[in-house]
């Protein structure tokens, strides 16, 4: 098996994931973070977590980043 998508790890993907919220992330390496959340059940729980405190801190004041999605 050769991975022609470089994989990266759980720290990498953590330090991303608030990029990754806000969409201040390029597409290739948010295809990177996707392949690892759906193969990394640690990863995704805190991916989840980070998702909710987003949506709870964006609430009301800035709900057109969520109609954007
Ligand atoms: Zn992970």
């Amino acid at each position: 098996m050769r991975d022609t998508l470089q994989a990266i790890g759980c720290p990498e993907t953590r330090a991303a994931m608030r990029e990754y919220l806000r969409h201040q992330i390029l597409p290739c390496r948010r295809r990177r973070i996707e392949d690892h959340l759906v193969g990394c059940p640690g990863c995704i729980r805190e991916f989840v977590e980070l998702r909710e405190s987003y949506w709870m801190a964006g609430a009301g004041s800035h709900a057109g980043l969520v109609a954007a999605a």
